[in-house]
């Protein structure tokens, strides 16, 4: 079993001819509503890119989106018995407006996210004791964030860290986490004010010392810079042309994750993450732009 720890999100996306000045009201706008949230588009994606079971922990409101967001994991054969719908809390939103450019911006209020507690991951450790990989992100509060390692580390699971949105970690946590799954922002920042995002081969190396065993830095239409525990390498992604890259981490994870539990050696399960992922960034939106393992080119 796969268990994925994290935020379940309503993404509220609006395409607008241009962004509106601040005071302006813009029409001709289109409007739909996309289940996201990272955690919960990484759980999908471990779903549709293998055979292992998937399992999600996470909060979201009693309201209808939660109801709408439970049933799409439902759809994907997720289990969810330890999402919780929390009474009086708001389901977690990101409002997105993109332009004709593709441009986005994008404002997230994490509602239910923000109420995943310990004691949320405590009662789901008989969950997490059947699963052979946990994976989690930054989308709900560090302390939970911080306990779930600790206790998937503790019982010898393969641990998971998209460390996104980016935020400083202690090394205590990142010397729990056995695939660090950055971009190349999000590396600099793992390390301080000092670090260069151009030199991502030097903050894999840098966060490689700091105990995390596979530091894997995504690099977008660039591919994938690998400090493995036998070893550096750079994986180039598959050229495509990309019209949405909206969830493409969260598919290359997933895809990462999904050949991990089947058996895949790390180099095997970054093929079929950026495979996935090619695929992710030629359609529009979260949790609708995430392929399934049939429709993936053979590498
Ligand atoms: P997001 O936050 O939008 O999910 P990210 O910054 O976490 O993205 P990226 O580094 O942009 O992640 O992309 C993850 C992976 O997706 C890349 O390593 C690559 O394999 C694939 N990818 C992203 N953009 C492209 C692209 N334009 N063409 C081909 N593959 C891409």
């Amino acid at each position: 079993m796969i268990v994925v720890i994290g935020s379940i999100n309503m993404d509220l996306v609006l395409r607008v001819p241009r962004m509106p000045l601040r005071g302006e009201t813009l029409t001709g706008g289109a409007f739909r509503t996309i289940p996201g949230g990272k955690g919960a588009n990484q759980a999908v994606a471990c779903a549709r890119l293998g055979h292992t079971p998937v399992a999600m922990v996470g909060c979201v409101g009693d309201d209808a989106f939660g109801t709408t967001l439970r049933a799409a994991l439902v759809a994907d054969g997720i289990d969810v018995s330890h999402v919780t719908a929390l009474p009086g809390v708001a389901t977690g939103i990101a409002s997105i407006l993109v332009d004709e450019d593709g441009q986005n911006s994008i404002v997230i209020a994490g509602g239910a996210n923000d109420e995943l507690t310990p004691a949320h991951i405590d009662a789901a450790l008989p969950l997490m004791a059947r699963a052979t990989i946990v994976v989690v992100q930054l989308e709900t509060p560090p302390d939970t964030v911080r306990h779930a390692i600790a206790m998937a580390h503790g019982m010898g699971k393969t641990v998971v860290l998209n460390p996104a949105p980016a935020a400083a970690l202690p090394a205590s946590v990142l010397a729990q986490v056995d695939y660090l799954v950055p971009n190349e922002i999000e590396a600099a920042m793992l390390l301080g004010a000092h670090a260069d995002a151009d030199d991502y081969a030097g903050s894999a190396a840098a966060l490689q010392a700091k105990g995390c065993r596979n530091v894997l830095v995504t690099l977008g239409a660039k591919g994938v810079h690998a400090a493995l525990a036998d070893g550096s390498r750079d994986f180039p992604a598959r050229a495509v042309k990309a019209v949405d890259t909206t969830a493409a981490g969260d598919t290359f994870i997933g895809g990462l994750v999904a050949a991990l539990a089947a058996g895949a050696d790390p180099a095997g399960a970054i093929d079929l993450g950026q495979r996935a992922a090619a695929i992710g960034v030629t359609r529009h939106g979260a949790q609708t732009s995430i392929p399934y393992l049939n429709e993936l080119e053979p590498s």
